[in-house]
């Protein structure tokens, strides 16, 4: 079956195009909420990553994924249906609410999710997902949604079932009462742009999406050059994970973070890197939602570069950096910084 509609210019799914918002400021946001940032990520990559980061430190960090997303999708669950959508929401049920939600996760890029099993008098809820973009990932998506839409708190576990799926239990009760909601961050200030995309002229996404498969049915999104899989995911919650490890494992994480994405960006040997200029740079990150890159230039053997609005500043230096050896084939170093506008500035040069 396919109920999804797709785009006939471009075969971008409706749902897609519907819910997201590109801006000439370099950001994806979402159409219903626009102080709701997206990036559509590399999630093999994430995974790698996190992977890298795992091996680099040498523990596990899945329950610290899983919470620091449960948090962040939380958070954001509870600002979507607040107010009378919220009252709505909490009487029409969480299966309506996944069923709904679902349908926009597979059109980002998610894969599915079905409700196993609820029983709300023992606070029990199964789900089973099939091809998730990311297991601890989805978890925290998964618990923060419940969390926020029920008024509980709790626990979810995963267990792989076959290759393509795993069942995942949620042990979920009413929280102690006094508990103190947290206050929501308040947005943060976007500078304007001019970035010029060419945009489909049916649906109006950028072109530059255009060249992914997108089986919608299954919730996967793959580059057709590289069969790389990628999906729209809150940038927010990534970078809630990247502080909390830092929170808790220390100040060598940023280092270790930038270090396991070039380790991933310069393992891919991406070719079109080599062919890549200013202006495919610029086109390439904010049509993935990373920011405004407003300048680029060489000078004394290092490249400089500054970008406004950016998402997930130690995935673009590690990036900047892979992609700096995928070029030159030599190992560079990175200096960076976060400047008081939030502009990031990156310098790479060959080592
Ligand atoms: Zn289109």
């Amino acid at each position: 079956m396919s109920g999804a509609q797709v785009c006939k210019s471009c075969g971008i799914p409706r749902r897609t195009s519907k819910s997201l918002t590109w801006s000439s400021n370099g950001t994806i946001t979402e159409a219903r909420n626009p102080d709701h940032r997206m990036v559509f990520a590399d999630v093999d990559g994430l995974g790698e990553l996190f992977a890298n980061i795992e091996g680099l430190i040498g523990i596990s960090i899945q329950s610290i994924i899983t919470e620091s997303k449960a948090k962040a999708t939380g958070d954001f669950t509870k600002e979507l249906i607040r107010g009378w959508k919220g009252a709505v929401v909490r009487r029409a049920g969480l299966g309506l609410v996944i069923n709904k939600m679902g349908g926009v996760a597979k059109s980002f890029g998610y894969g599915d999710v079905e409700i196993l099993d609820v029983d709300w008098k023992e606070n029990r809820i199964d789900f089973r997902l099939h091809d998730p973009y990311s297991v601890p990932l989805m978890c925290g998506d998964l618990r923060g949604a419940t969390e926020a839409v029920k008024d509980v708190i709790g626990t979810v576990e995963p267990e792989q079932e076959d290759e393509h799926t795993w069942i995942v239990r949620g042990r979920l009760s009413p929280p102690p009462s006094g508990m103190e909601e947290r206050l929501a961050a308040a947005p943060v200030e976007l500078k304007p742009g001019d970035v010029k995309y060419e945009v489909c002229p049916l649906c109006g996404v950028p072109l530059g999406i255009s060249g992914f498969d997108w089986d919608v049915d299954r919730g996967i999104i793959r580059n057709q050059e590289t069969g790389v899989r990628y999906a729209f995911v809150g940038p927010g919650g990534i970078q809630a994970i990247f502080d909390e490890l830092a929170s808790e494992l220390g100040e060598t994480i940023p280092e270790t973070v930038i270090e396991a994405q070039r380790m991933r960006v310069a393992s891919q040997d991406y070719e079109a890197w080599r062919k890549f200029g200013y202006n495919e740079f610029r086109e390439m990150l904010a049509i993935l939602g990373f920011g405004n890159m407003v300048s680029f230039e060489a000078s004394g053997g290092a490249y400089n570069a500054t970008v406004e609005n950016p998402a997930l500043p130690l995935m673009i230096v590690g990036t900047a950096l892979g992609a700096l050896e995928s070029i030159t084939g030599k190992k560079g170093t990175a200096e960076w910084s976060i400047e008081a506008d939030r502009d990031l500035k990156i310098s790479v040069r060959p080592a």
